[in-house]
Parts: C-alpha cells; sequence; structure tokens
C-alpha cells in the first residue's frame, strides 16, 4: 500500500524507508507523528491510508493481568478478537486471521460462529501493530496464528502478513517466531509448505483416528484424511528435519482415555514431534468438559512411555474468555 502511495506522487525510494522505519519500528501512534515527512505528504497519507485498518480496539485484561483479550471490528463492522500473553520469558501474541470460522469444529467457541469473512494482510498485520504500540519499549517475542480462523482458507493473505512480520524493514521477526496453526486441509497445507516460509508449523489435531476427529472436526476430516494428512507431515518433517506441534484438547470422556493416548503414541512414532496437551476450556453453549487431572496425568504418562514429547499448555485468560478455543466476541 506504501508503495502505491508513492508511485502515486512520485516520491523517491528513500520515503519508503522513512515510513517503514516509523510505522512498523517507532511505535508512532498516528500518522501525525511520521515526523521525517513533510505535513503536505503527511495530510495526503491521512486521507489516504488508514493508520489502522481495525477500529474500535476495546481491550479486556484478565485479573492476574498476564493476558489481555483485545476486541476491535473491521470497517464494515466484523469482529476479530486477538490475545497477548505475557510470561517471565515471553511475550505472545495470538492472532486472527478470519471474523468468526467457516469449520465448526465441535469443541471450538469461534467455529460456531460461522464465518464472517477473511481478513486482509493489514487486518492481520493491525493486531500485532496494536499490542507492540501498547507494549513501548518491551517487545512481542512469538507471534501465533491460533485466533479465530483457519490460516490454510486464508492463505494468501496468511502468507502476505507472514512478510510484513519478517521483512527486516518492516516488523523483522525471525521466522521461528512466528507459529501457523491449521487443522488440516492438506491442498493448501502441501502449497504452504512449498512456499518454504521457515515459520513452525503447528496441527490441530485433537484425536488419533479419523473416526474421531470425524466427530470433533467433521468439516475438515470428511476431506482431509487423517493418514493422508500425515503423509504430508512425515514428509515434511524429513525433508526439512523440522519438529511438528500437535495441538490436542483433551475433552472429558471423549478423547482423553489411556486408549486414546496409546492411539495417539502409535500415530505419532518416529516423527519429529511435539504433542501440545491443552486442557478443555469451559465455554457457554459448548456440550464438553475438561479432563480431570488424573486422566490428564494417565494420558501424559502414556506419552511418556512411548517416548512421545509432550507438554501440557497452561491457557492462559480463561476468566476473559481469551483461552484456546474461547474467541467467540463475548
Ligand atoms: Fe476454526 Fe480453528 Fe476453531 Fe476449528 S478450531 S472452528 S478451524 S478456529
Amino acid at each position: 500500500m506504501f508503495r502505491r502511495f508513492l508511485e502515486k506522487y512520485k516520491l523517491p525510494s528513500f520515503r519508503l524507508k522513512q515510513i517503514y522505519e516509523q510505522y512498523y519500528k517507532s511505535n508512532i501512534s498516528s500518522w501525525d507523528e511520521l515526523t521525517t515527512w513533510s505535513k503536505d505528504l503527511r495530510e495526503k497519507l491521512i486521507r489516504e491510508i488508514p493508520f489502522y485498518k481495525l477500529t474500535n480496539f476495546t481491550d479486556y485484561p484478565s485479573k492476574d493481568k498476564r493476558t489481555i483479550k483485545t476486541l476491535s471490528y473491521t470497517t464494515d463492522g466484523y469482529p476479530v478478537e486477538s490475545v497477548m500473553m505475557k510470561n517471565k520469558k515471553r511475550i505472545t501474541v495470538c492472532i486472527s486471521c478470519m471474523s468468526g470460522c467457516p469449520v465448526r469444529c465441535k469443541f471450538c467457541a469461534t467455529g460456531q460462529m460461522g464465518k464472517n469473512r477473511n481478513l486482509d494482510v493489514q487486518e492481520i498485520v493491525d493486531q500485532v501493530l496494536y499490542f507492540k504500540r501498547k507494549l513501548g519499549d518491551k517487545n512481542i517475542t512469538n507471534i501465533v496464528f491460533m485466533g479465530m480462523g483457519e490460516p490454510m482458507l486464508n492463505l494468501d493473505n496468511v502468507l502476505g502478513a507472514i512478510k510484513v512480520f519478517t521483512n527486516k524493514d518492516m516488523l523483522g521477526f525471525g521466522h521461528r517466531r512466528i507459529t501457523v496453526s491449521t487443522v488440516g486441509y492438506i491442498k493448501q497445507l502441501e502449497e504452504f509448505l512449498k512456499k518454504d516460509t521457515g515459520v513452525k508449523l503447528a496441527i490441530s489435531l485433537h484425536a488419533p483416528t479419523q473416526e474421531l476427529r470425524m466427530k470433533l472436526m467433521p468439516t475438515v476430516a470428511k476431506a482431509n484424511k487423517l493418514d493422508d494428512l500425515m503423509k504430508v507431515l512425515i514428509r515434511y518433517q524429513m525433508s526439512k528435519g523440522k519438529r511438528v506441534t500437535y495441538e490436542y484438547i483433551l475433552l472429558k470422556d471423549i478423547n482423553d482415555d489411556v486408549e486414546h493416548a496409546k492411539e495417539l503414541a502409535k500415530l505419532l512414532k518416529n516423527q519429529i514431534a511435539l504433542v501440545n496437551i491443552i486442557n478443555f476450556n469451559r465455554s457457554e453453549n459448548l456440550p464438553f468438559e475438561p479432563s480431570s487431572r488424573k486422566r490428564v496425568d494417565a494420558f501424559r504418562n502414556i506419552l511418556d512411555s512411548r517416548e512421545i514429547n509432550n507438554t501440557l499448555r497452561y491457557s492462559y485468560g480463561k476468566d476473559i474468555n481469551a483461552a484456546c478455543g474461547q474467541l467467540a466476541n463475548q
């Protein structure tokens, strides 16, 4: 968008560097603060390029202040939710690539909304810029595409946003600081992997068998069989030597039995894999319960005994509906 502006007014290329520097790096809060440009040029910018494409940002901090859920809106009125999570080592921003989601996974609050629309590159990047400017001197360390929407179904815009995040003249994030999470649309995933973006890959697995995935995630599972998905992921691990993270939400009495853990271990045997276990976060209108501590431990013990790397992820922001699978404009 800035290039087009430069071309329109026949501005020299150093102007691009100046705007990138201040817009992406210096945490200015409006075009008026773009001090390297003349007032006349700034006025043209104000008229032609919105400083943020998303509007009406509202923050919902958690009680422990470690998490902020932010609700914003597209200019045509659709809600977008993003989350910033802090711990001692990291500041992670979880972003959305859609307003809502068409995939309708049974355990996911966003899925129950249905899809409003895809976000464009700037709308995706705006979510990171908002938190970056809010943090001031502190830096975001990680970006995860785990908010509203399925990245493989908005691939061009997700790839465009990754370019902005990783371009050294723009936001300059290291590639391995960014994670794209997908439920596994195979054709688009192959296209994504071919681009070799260098970002980390997470697969929302949530079930160790095709049969159970059909129950929990029928929209994606029907046309994207688990066996075929695994073939693509194993090929990727072997050719790149890169680890794949598998997200697994534990739902009481649905997918949290030791037999499920055994199936999961069988599925991931010999893979360069990490299983990220997340206990379900209760959400209004969803008929699921979290696993008991005992079942979580038993599940993990099976994975440990079969040497499957796994972690139990702490879910931030439960009190503000900002935890995994809870983003739904509430
Ligand atoms: Fe969409 Fe992901 Fe939720 Fe499934 S889990 S409905 S793909 S946002």
